[in-house]
């Protein structure tokens, strides 16, 4: 018998049809002896409405939140409908779910009288997503006839209080899970678990990021130490570009953790960028399928991949992203300005995507979110005041409309000429680039684009692996 944890995401438990298809693949495996643990993400678009009902609230709008509110109750309601026959388990689902709106309902109200949301508000509202779908999954396997309960993650992953983006503590999460998940696994339940919400110690709710399903799946399932984690989607797998910019897009059979990692840190959004880091200790392998095409083997994640020689494997693209420069002829051999700078936007909390110096050292240029560019900004003027009045720093300023585009591959490690290869295709079709830089662990290389340039040069690098 071997344990499964599978995660369907926001297109699989879009409406009544996905949702009985999801069911068909829990039972279908189960059927072949395995334990099943389902982790959902909410139904598509349901996360982005929760947070346009939290923010038009905050800003003293009480009507976009009523119309919200109402059209999520419709689709759920539709889709408990369609999807549960017994009139007794669908009446104690509509009750459940209608118990749920009311709450959201009541928040969004408090959030307009005060005027006001924080992110540990925002996390509250956006977890009603999850909350809702996995009671639909849950209610339509019983209404097949099987033993099943939706269970809400914030009574198992135990986070920081780091709201929005919370980072788990995994020997408290184990600690919950062996008690409260595994008996039901025992027991042959097939528990729904809700994806990406999360509680701190304290017992408020958290989220670990947008699109955090497929990492709540993965924390899960290294807590009942899951024999397969499968990320089930609405595409093949892991492709070589995003199938939407690049139409002759493949699918990866085989990645490695390293490779996955950096694809996802860069932007291809079909994998949370943390989900792997849950399995790498135990070496169990990952796989990424499609909910609508389930006979297909998809992407398998390992521990190593098969390193071919001087293959570049996929292209990913990062948006909303602005490249920040710090620019003085005084920077020459003064030591630490760099560092100070790196330093001041820890402090701002804000994260960089990519670094390059220039070898001249007269500026330095690194990437950041985009919306996190004025208190960025702000920070490294305060900290370099001293040399910004020497004149020794010139210019501190952002770049917007920028993508960073990066290809990745374990292949490149070591291999000379890949740069030029990448570099010269570009050229080739007028594109220019602004910045260039490898990771660290030479798994990758990233150029930041004009974000005009960046379907188009999306297209030209993956034709030049294809
Ligand atoms: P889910 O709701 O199942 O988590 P997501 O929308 O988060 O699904 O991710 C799946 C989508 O990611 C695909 O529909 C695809 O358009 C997009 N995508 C971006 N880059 C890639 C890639 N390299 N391979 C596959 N899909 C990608
Ligand atoms: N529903 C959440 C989101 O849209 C989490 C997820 O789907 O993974 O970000
Ligand atoms: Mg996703």
């Amino acid at each position: 018998m071997s344990t499964i944890t599978m995660k369907f995401g926001g297109t699989s438990m879009g409406g009544h049809d996905a949702i009985a298809q999801v069911a068909r693949i829990i039972c279908d495996h189960a059927d072949q002896g395995n334990r099943i643990l389902t982790v959902v993400s909410a139904m598509s678009g349901v996360t982005d409405m929760l947070l346009q009902a939290a923010s038009t609230s905050a800003a003293g709008d009480e009507a976009t939140h009523i119309t919200i509110i109402e059209e999520l109750r419709k689709r759920h309601h539709e889709t408990a409908e369609q999807l549960i026959r017994s009139e007794k388990l669908r009446e104690a689902l509509l009750e459940d779910l209608d118990s749920l709106l009311d709450g959201l309902n009541a928040l969004c109200h408090s959030i307009a009288v005060l005027r006001e949301v924080t992110p540990r508000g925002m996390d509250l509202i956006s977890s009603f997503g999850e909350r809702l779908s996995a009671r639909l999954l849950a209610a339509h396997l019983n209404d097949l006839g099987r033993n099943s309960i939706a269970i809400d993650a914030s009574d198992l992953i135990v986070t920081d209080d780091n709201f929005q983006d919370a980072v788990p503590y995994m020997d408290e999460t184990r600690q919950r899970v062996q008690e409260y998940l595994v008996p039901c696994l025992e027991n042959g339940m097939l528990p729904v678990v809700t994806g990406f919400i999360a509680a701190t110690r304290k017992g408020i709710i958290s989220t670990l990021g947008r699109g955090g399903s497929d990492y709540s799946a993965a924390i899960l399932g290294a807590a009942i130490d899951t024999d397969h984690l499968w990320i089930y989607t609405d595409v093949d797998g892991i492709m070589t570009a995003d199938p939407r910019i690049a139409p002759t897009a493949r699918v990866i059979p085989v990645l490695s953790y390293g490779e996955v990692g950096e694809l996802a840190y860069f932007g291809a959004k079909v994998l949370h960028p943390k989900t792997v880091q849950p399995m790498i200790d135990r070496g169990s392998p990952v796989r990424v399928r499609n909910t609508f095409n389930p006979s297909h083997p998809g992407t398998l994640i390992q521990p190593q991949s098969e390193i071919t020689a001087g293959a570049v494997k996929a292209v990913t693209a990062i948006k909303d992203v602005s490249l920040i420069s710090v620019e003085g002829r005084g920077m020459v051999g003064v030591p630490g300005i760099a560092g100070r700078t790196f330093m001041a936007v820890a402090r701002a909390n804000t994260s960089m995507l990519l670094i390059s110096q220039s070898s001249s050292e007269q500026s330095f240029c690194f990437v950041i979110p985009s919306n996190r560019t004025a208190p960025t900004l702000a920070a490294i003027r305060d900290e370099l005041d001293r040399e910004i009045q020497r004149k020794d720093v010139d210019r501190i300023w952002a770049k917007e409309d920028i993508v960073i585009i990066t290809t990745v591959g374990a292949g490149m490690r070591g291999m000379p000429g890949v740069a030029a290869r990448v570099c010269g295709a570009l050229a080739a079709h007028g594109i220019n680039i602004l910045v260039i830089a490898q990771g660290s662990s030479e798994y990758s290389i990233s150029l930041v684009v004009a974000a005009d340039d960046a379907t188009k040069a999306v297209q030209v690098l993956h034709d030049l692996i294809a």
